[in-house]
């Protein structure tokens, strides 16, 4: 197998992936901000962090992937206030339905989902290494990043710090800060924060948002951990300050590999709304679309070009799927009589494709059209009747091995028909095709009445194929 090589913030350059540890790979995505429910947008970034985390997982890497929960911030406290309750009890309402739709989308759980407001500790501690060091201040109770004080600040977003207003003071309404480019790493106590402060040894407040991730990440992962990953709009400021913290704090490298994904558009623009084409999962699901057929929608393109969405997308997506699924009840019905290295070798010169798509940073649409060429090359053999009960198991668990990575080949719909071996049904199938190839009408008909009473419906292909599928 090649090895996979990944588009690298860090280096603006594809680079080998090799992980610190032989076989094992650590991971961590910025996670939702749960005030709200995510939207698909947001689901599309953390849906190609999990195929990240399916493809390693398929090349044999053992993963460890850490998504936090940011559950304190400016949004999160407004939301708990203007309803009325406690902060925790908001944000949980937020963070279990973020846990539903990842589940209804197929997204695999993550192993961890630190929370915020959990590890307030670790984000104290951290705020005093950077003030031991010179590279925090405090001014009226909150401690600010000192960014002249760390002379790579703006190296990892390409920014250039010459161009960004030094010592503006004026311009902004936060006076306290000593540069303008300074940032929060502690917001003192604020009579509108309401209940929502701790009691530590840096004093009465809370955390800055980019804090959060430094210190979750430093304490399940540790230092120079494998790959960071986010959308696009969290390379400035978000990913450049932690790297500022972790690495002023530490001395050492924060993460490897930055893995950033493009956004998602809706009818070719910026989801927003006001413009009232702003989509949760919920939006879709209530409109009629399966799961299986967003999830789809959602993986589309590659991760590094802004993809489109549209219901329009999602009409073709229904035609694709249906495709992939006569495929799988094709090779369910498989009774040609066996040629066994035709499939092996068709299989292995498709997967092969499908491995090198996908090694070449993830080039999801070329990997997809190679699985996509494996369902009409499995049709045609099986329409030619080469495939019998030992191809089929070969072609099924090939298709099982693409679908580790792709999630949708077989769903739950899918299950009862793929995974019956249910001779008896097949058998009848077979011998209503034979009735109709004699022109016997009558007894084809009373094998579909038969096959109907059980729940099982029939679909006729051209050539005089038939395929099934339970009710
Ligand atoms: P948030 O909950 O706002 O912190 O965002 C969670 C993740 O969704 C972040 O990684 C964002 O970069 C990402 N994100 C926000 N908007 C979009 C979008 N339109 N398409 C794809 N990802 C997005
Ligand atoms: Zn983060």
């Amino acid at each position: 197998m090649t090895s996979l090589r990944l588009y690298n913030t860090l280096t603006r350059h594809l680079d080998e992936f090799v992980p610190g540890e032989p076989g094992k790979v650590k991971m961590y995505t910025c996670g939702p901000t749960v005030y709200a429910r995510a939207h698909i947008g947001n689901f599309r970034t953390f849906m190609f962090s999990d195929l990240l985390r399916r493809y390693l997982a398929y090349k044999g890497y053992d993963v460890f992937w850490v998504m936090n929960i940011t559950d304190i911030d400016d949004k999160t406290i407004k939301g708990a206030h203007a309803e009325g309750i406690p902060l925790r009890d908001y944000t949980s309402r937020y963070a279990e339905a973020f846990f539903n739709d990842c589940k209804t989308l197929n997204i695999t759980p993550a192993d961890l989902y630190p929370r915020a407001t959990e590890h307030i500790e670790d984000m104290v501690h951290l705020v005093e290494e950077l003030k031991t060091k010179g590279i925090a201040y405090e001014a009226e109770g909150s401690y600010y990043y000192k960014i002249g004080a760390f002379p790579a600040y703006g190296k990892f977003a390409r920014l250039n710090m010459k161009e960004m207003m030094v010592g503006e003071r004026v311009a902004s309404d936060e006076y306290e800060k000593e540069d303008i480019r300074d940032f929060a790493l502690w917001k003192g106590y604020e009579a509108e924060d309401g209940d929502v402060f701790w009691e530590t040894s840096i004093g009465k407040g809370r955390p800055g948002w980019h804090i959060e991730c430094s210190a979750m990440s430093l304490r399940y992962l540790g230092e120079d951990f494998d790959i960071h990953l986010g959308g696009v709009d969290l390379i400035f400021p978000h990913h450049q300050n932690e790297i500022a913290q972790t690495e002023g704090a530490t001395g050492k490298r924060l993460a490897r590999y930055w893995v950033h994904s493009e956004h998602l558009l809706i009818d070719g623009g910026k989801m927003s709304k006001s413009l009232n084409n702003f989509y949760t999962l919920d939006d879709l699901l209530e409109k009629g679309w399966k799961p299986r057929e967003i999830r789809f929608a959602l993986l589309a393109g590659h991760y590094r070009q802004r993809t489109n969405f549209s219901i329009n997308s999602l009409e073709a997506v229904r035609a694709s799927l249906a495709r992939l699924d006569s495929c799988v009840r094709n090779q369910e019905l498989a009774t040609g009589s066996g040629a066994g290295q035709e499939v092996k070798d068709i299989i292995a010169l498709r997967e092969t494709e499908f491995q090198m798509a996908m090694d070449d940073d993830l080039n999801y649409p070329e990997a997809l059209a190679a699985v996509f060429n494996l369902v009409r090359d499995l049709n045609k053999t099986c329409a030619d009747g080469g495939i019998g009960p030992e191809e089929r198991a070969i072609a099924m668990a090939a298709l099982r091995r693409f679908d580790s990575v792709l999630g949708f080949l077989f769903s739950d719909e899918m299950e009862t028909c793929v995974v019956c071996d249910d001779i008896e049904i097949n058998s009848l199938v077979r011998q209503r095709d034979e009735a109709r190839a004699a022109k016997n009408w009558a007894e084809a008909d009373r094998i579909r009445d038969s096959l109907a009473e059980q729940g099982i419906v029939l679909e006729d292909r051209p050539g005089g194929m038939t395929v099934w599928r339970r009710k």
